[in-house]
């Protein structure tokens, strides 16, 4: 017989947006159940960077999410037992041309207007940033509050800590099916059997249109391949996370930042570059729609490695020791849906993050938690919801 169970809230999915809402839930004394299919940290948040980067959010609602998410960090980092691995390192985009100053110059008195501290560079200033840039670069901007996370850590350590609080997590187990009735959800179904509970939600990454199936609402996401290269561990050679402006032109699709050859619009090239703790060097990335397809390919890893060249040749010395690819939970805005469902009850929507869920959690952990329990969120995610599309 498949066994029973209840909870007062359901979380889809045992990624970073999962684990935060579980941790938030709980804090607010709330019983929780996350249901994983796989593991913690299997999906895009176990696939991914660790930038927690402002300048690169839309001026406007999405920045006011982000930077309120930036203003948690510090306190999640203190609060949770596992090291995230938490560092307020700053964040340059670099520009290769004159155009892409222009945009980034632009961009910055946009981001400065709405409080974000961000300052523009010539090339000559780079030098008090990085060793040495490639001859294309021209400048570019810096944003002193931009930070980077391990964001498996912080998966990791948020559903931890969820659980030492009395969440039940399970793993390994897949949601099959929801069962509303009398506009309300009431159950669900899953490979471990059925969960009685009034209240689900939805963060299921790249399964939320799978999940968005079982109750009949369309839930636009759609996974978008993400390759990264890793290198191998060296002192500290970079104080700060490094993207070039393309990165922002493919990842929020400004023409004026596109890449300029077809092969790199192809592949979504845009070129990222972080140091982790542990030293190594991770460059990135693509944005390619190619359904389910997780696997790395050398044509992008080739495309990859010139990229970083342009902009940091002296990775050319270091050795590449592996590689990865994560497929990000993509809305058709690249913003997230975040909000209940018209005619629904009890259920609610915490996916579609696409390249900045890491960025995102904690906010959405905060606002999903209140929303479950108060009804109503202090910040307002109206602009995030589901019916934008319609
Ligand atoms: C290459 C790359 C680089 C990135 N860099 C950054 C970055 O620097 N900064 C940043 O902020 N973001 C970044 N992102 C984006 C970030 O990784 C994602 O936005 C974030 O991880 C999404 O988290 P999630 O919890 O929504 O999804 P996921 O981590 O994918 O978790 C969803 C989980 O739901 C589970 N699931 C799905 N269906 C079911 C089901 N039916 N039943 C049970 N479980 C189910 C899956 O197994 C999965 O574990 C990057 C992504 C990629 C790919």
């Amino acid at each position: 017989m498949p066994e029973v169970m209840s909870s007062e809230v359901v979380v889809i999915g045992g990624g970073v947006i999962g684990a935060a809402i579980a941790y938030y839930l709980c804090r607010e004394g709330a019983e929780v159940m996350v249901v994983e299919e796989d593991d913690l940290a299997s999906g895009a948040s176990g696939a991914c960077d660790g930038f927690v980067s402002l300048q690169t959010k839309a001026p406007g609602y999405h920045l006011r999410l982000a930077m309120e998410s930036a203003r948690l960090f510090p306190e999640l980092a203190e609060d949770l037992d596992v090291d995230i691995e938490y560092r307020r390192c700053g964040g340059l985009l670099l520009a290769t041309s004159q155009e892409q100053m222009k945009e980034l110059r632009g961009r910055a008195k946009a981001l400065k207007a709405e409080g974000l501290e961000v300052e523009i560079l010539t090339a000559g200033d780079l030098k008090d940033f990085l060793p040495e840039v490639g001859k294309e670069v021209k400048g570019g901007s810096y944003c002193p509050l931009d930070a980077q996370v391990n964001p498996i850590s912080l998966t990791l350590g948020l559903a931890k800590k969820a659980q030492e609080m009395g969440a039940t997590i399970l793993r390994g187990c897949k949601v099959e099916n929801i069962v509303v009735t009398n506009n309300r959800v009431r159950e669900v179904h899953t490979t471990a059997g059925s969960i009685h509970s009034r209240r689900v939600v939805c963060a299921a990454g790249v399964g939320s249109n799978q999940i968005g199936k079982m109750i009949i609402v369309d839930v636009p996401v759609l996974p978008q391949r993400g390759q990264i290269l890793v290198t191998e561990s060296r002192e500290p050679v970079l104080k700060t996370l490094v993207a070039g402006a393309e990165y922002l032109g493919t990842k929020a699709n400004i023409q004026g930042l596109m890449p300029a050859d077809a092969e790199s619009v192809k592949l979504g090239l845009g070129f990222t570059a972080e140091q982790t703790a542990s030293g190594n060097l991770l460059l990135g990335s693509t944005r390619e729609f190619v359904g389910f397809d997780n696997q790395t390919t050398p044509e992008a890893m080739n495309a990859i490695a010139r990229n970083a060249l342009r902009y940091l040749p002296w990775v050319e010395d270091m050795d590449v020791i592996r590689s990865f690819a994560g497929l990000r939970p993509c809305s058709p805005d690249g913003l997230p849906i975040l909000g209940t469902i018209k005619g629904i009850r009890g259920f609610y929507l915490a996916t579609g993050h696409s390249g900045d869920g890491i960025c995102l959690a904690p906010v959405t952990g905060v606002t999903i938690s209140e929303l479950v329990l108060d009804g109503e969120t202090s910040l307002d995610i109206a602009p995030f919801s589901l019916y934008r599309f319609k």
